[in-house]
């Protein structure tokens, strides 16, 4: 079983967690002056890494919270998870 890193509770099951996708994309600001290319770049385009990748994670069985990790692609290993806006919180297996 794979074991998941929550900031805030510690390794738990993967079964708790939800998936959410790339981290730190950001929403343009001024979406009215946006090409409708530049709007679908935002909001379909993402990137494909293999190997280190950033990443979105909900503990939605658990405390429900959200934070990122940093995950291998090729192992699933998670290298770090880290609260939103916050530090690396170590090493995760
Ligand atoms: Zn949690």
């Amino acid at each position: 079983m794979l074991l998941i890193q929550c900031p805030w509770c510690g390794p738990r099951a993967e079964s708790e967690f939800s998936y959410g996708g790339e981290a730190e994309i950001v929403r343009p600001l001024d979406t009215e002056k946006l090409t409708d290319r530049e709007w679908g770049e935002y909001l379909f385009m993402r990137k494909n890494t293999r190997g280190l990748h950033r990443e979105q994670w909900n503990h939605a069985q658990g405390c429900r919270r959200w934070f990122n990790a940093e995950r291998d692609t090729v192992t699933y290993a998670f290298r770090s998870v880290s609260k939103i806006g916050g530090a690396k919180e170590g090493e995760s297996a």
